[in-house]
């Protein structure tokens, strides 16, 4: 089981990046987010909405208290910061770690709380510039599962893209 935590979601300023995070979360293989700071009606909706259409067993979930979610989570930690240590170093141990366990990642919003980076495993970054939750989120799972979440099957979808050179298909 893969999960992402979101941390401190803001239902006015974040609505568009955190449903992003969702949508990448569930596209490169995570099983499950969870939702932290505002509840989000919208983004709960539309994200479970979307995984609906598109197949698969990917859930969303609504937890006030993320730090409750980090101490009671069993099984590895990974917290996505600028300020943590370079994935390329440390993704080989986190894969060997995690083999048989349930893993867990954070990202971050505007501002992540201290206590985070304590109750992490590991605090990872990718590249130490700043740029988006989004793009951490994307490169680490490409990281993590090898480039074999690109073929991932999505069961009992009602659409599926059909690739093509050029134009859209959709059955
Ligand atoms: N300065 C903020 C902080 O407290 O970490 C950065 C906020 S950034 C807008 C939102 C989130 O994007 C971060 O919490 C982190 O999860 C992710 N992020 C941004 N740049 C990253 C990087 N270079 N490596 C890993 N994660 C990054």
């Amino acid at each position: 089981m893969l999960t992402i935590l979101r941390l401190s979601h803001r239902r006015v300023r974040d609505a568009r990046l955190t449903t992003h995070v969702c949508l990448t979360a569930r596209a490169l293989g995570a099983d499950e987010v969870i939702l932290s700071g505002e509840r989000d009606e919208n983004v709960l909706e539309s994200v479970s909405d979307v995984a609906k259409r598109w197949g698969g067993k990917f859930k969303i979930r609504y937890e006030e208290k993320s730090r409750k979610i980090i101490e009671k989570f069993k099984g590895i930690k990974i917290h996505l910061t600028m300020y943590g240590m370079p994935v390329q170093d440390k993704i080989s141990e986190i894969k060997e770690k995690s083999k048989g366990k349930d893993v867990l990642i954070i990202v971050g919003g505007e501002k992540v709380p201290g206590e985070v980076y304590q109750l992490a495993d590991y605090n990872i970054a990718v590249t130490g510039q700043p740029h988006s939750e989004v793009a951490a989120l994307a490169v680490f799972l490409h990281e993590f599962f090898e480039g074999k979440e690109l073929t991932k099957k999505f069961g009992g979808a009602k659409l599926t893209v059909i690739s093509q050179e050029r134009g859209k298909k959709v059955i």
